[in-house]
């Protein structure tokens, strides 16, 4: 079975219908892209760079080493775009595990964004790095979080000085695309504006899942309740790949709704065009695009959205 799947990996992701899908990777390191390209992606849509932030007792990567890590992870990428998430700390990823969060709910504390825009300098480093990064290869910036008009505002404000302090020093930056990650449902409920103000935007179902359902994706007391396919989530997810679609703007799912073989029908039904996931996950979902007619799941999957139970549709198609 695997050697099948690694036969797949320079065959184009088409659905029967001639859908091309895009299917990305998630990455943690630079060094990943190796077994992202060995695995065919056609980019990177996830680096979660929080990565390079850990572990490291307090001590962050300065501009200079960050540049250098973004840099290697474009250049390993050979012109394939690459999708930089900024710092998304707090809850399940502290940045130091000796130091315990001691807030009363981590979730729903100064994570991601928010920890991002408390200590703006701090993220001016980081947008910097990502910016002349960007001089070596296609790149996208991608923020975690975002729920209110306000912090895009902020966030985006933030990218223009971090330009304007390139540009004060002389230094050189590439164009960057600028997305917003949908993993709040306050965002996905206010998608229009997402819309309005990004050019693409991706679809974090692990925390969507979480804040829509009210379960801690990392209590195994609760983990029974954590469910991709209750009616509320799958409807947000179906509304933002809808509104994406009307303004021509690219949504993808990076959660690990993304890279489950059991929900790339359903996805492809409800319009997803592309996917980001592990790179171990590549090939089996290709080979589900393969055998897939977008067009015809498009009808099953508006009866999956409709019923109380959407489990019991699951295997209907
Ligand atoms: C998500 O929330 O779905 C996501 C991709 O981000 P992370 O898992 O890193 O929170
Ligand atoms: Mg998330």
């Amino acid at each position: 079975e695997r050697e099948r799947l690694t036969r797949l990996r320079h065959t184009p992701a088409v659905t029967l219908d001639a859908q091309a899908i895009e299917l990305l990777a998630n990455i943690e390191q630079p060094g990943d892209v190796a077994s992202a390209l060995r695995a065919g992606a056609e980019g990177v849509g996830l680096f979660r760079s929080e990565f390079l932030f850990m572990g490291r007792a307090g001590r962050m990567p300065d501009e200079e080493e960050q540049y250098q890590a973004y840099r290697e992870a474009v250049e390993g990428m050979q012109g394939l775009p690459v999708t930089i998430r900024t710092i998304d700390v707090g809850a399940d990823k502290p940045l130091d595990k000796s130091h315990k969060d001691s807030s009363l709910n981590p979730a729903l504390g100064l994570r991601a964004i928010r920890w991002s825009l408390a200590d703006p300098a701090m993220f001016r480093t980081q947008l910097r790095a990502v910016l002349r990064a960007a001089v070596h290869g296609p790149v996208k910036l991608l923020f975690p979080m975002l729920a209110h008009v306000g912090e895009i505002r902020q966030t985006l404000a933030q990218v223009d000085l971090a330009r304007a302090e390139l540009d004060a020093r002389g230094m050189a930056y590439g164009p960057v695309q600028l997305g917003a990650m949908i993993e709040v449902p306050a965002a996905a409920l206010m998608v229009q504006q997402f819309l309005h103000y990004f050019d693409y935007l991706s679809i974090g179902t692990n925390d969507l899942i979480q804040y829509t359902l009210a379960i801690d994706r990392a209590d195994e007391a609760v983990a029974d309740l954590y469910d991709p396919l209750h009616p509320a989530v799958l409807r947000l997810v179906a509304d933002v790949i809808a509104a994406g679609a009307r303004q021509g703007k690219s949504v993808s799912v990076c959660g690990e709704m993304a890279g489950d073989v059991g929900m790339t029908r359903l996805l492809l039904g409800l319009g997803l065009r592309s996917f980001s996931m592990q790179p171990a996950q590549i090939l089996a979902v290709k080979q589900e695009v393969l055998r897939a007619d977008a067009r015809k799941l498009a009808d099953w999957a508006q009866q999956v959205l409709a019923a109380d139970d959407p489990a019991s549709y699951m295997n209907a198609a």
